[in-house]
């Protein structure tokens, strides 16, 4: 019980329940941020749980939201819901256009969601220049970068501060798993 109780006051880093840390996840999380070139990356049980931890744990009420208005249409849905319900204001805009990021800006702007391709319609964003007018303005940088996957696209060296996954599609490929990723 020494080594359960040393554990316990280490659970954030400690193998003491699977859904925090598992020695095999561990290993899988570590790949992912060295394809990604990411400092870590934390496993999900699948991309929208990982989409949804992030927005979650990057957002609060009263702040303000600058989503691409082509990305994965669930995640779209999250952050109706959040405008809805818990006071986090959201603006849509068309990603291939960065003068309509610098535009959508509030006082209040925490975060920029983006989607590069998009879902459905393969719309592209100019990450680099996206991402430098977010830096400029203590904005942070969350992609879904499930349809590129780090083979062809790795957001983290074009400036993005965090790449989120649905290993269920692309990254994994074979519709045998299902789980996500933020890096
Ligand atoms: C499927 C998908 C998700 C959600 O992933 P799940 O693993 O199904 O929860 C997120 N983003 C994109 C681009 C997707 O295609």
């Amino acid at each position: 019980h020494e080594a359960f109780d040393a554990a316990m006051k280490d659970v954030l880093h400690a193998t003491v329940y699977s859904r925090g840390n598992n020695p095999t996840v561990a290993y899988l999380e570590q790949k992912i941020a060295a394809l990604e070139g990411g400092e870590s990356a934390r496993c999900f049980a699948s991309g929208m749980a990982a989409i949804s931890g992030t927005i979650f744990a990057l957002v609060k009420a009263g702040d303000h939201v600058v989503c691409v208005d082509q990305a994965y249409g669930p995640a779209r849905e999250l952050l109706g819901d959040l405008e809805e319900r818990y006071q986090v204001a959201v603006t849509y805009v068309d990603g291939t256009d960065t003068d309509a990021f610098a535009a959508a800006i509030r006082p209040n702007t925490k975060l920029f969601y983006l989607e590069s391709p998009t879902s459905g319609l393969f719309e592209l964003q100019d990450l680099r220049a996206v991402t430098a007018l977010a830096r400029s303005r203590g904005i942070l940088t969350a992609i879904d970068n499930s349809w590129a996957t780090p083979y062809f696209q790795r957001p983290l060296a074009m400036g993005c501060d965090l790449v989120l996954h649905s290993l269920t599609k692309y990254f994994s490929g074979h519709s045998d798993c299902l789980g996500g990723v933020v890096v």
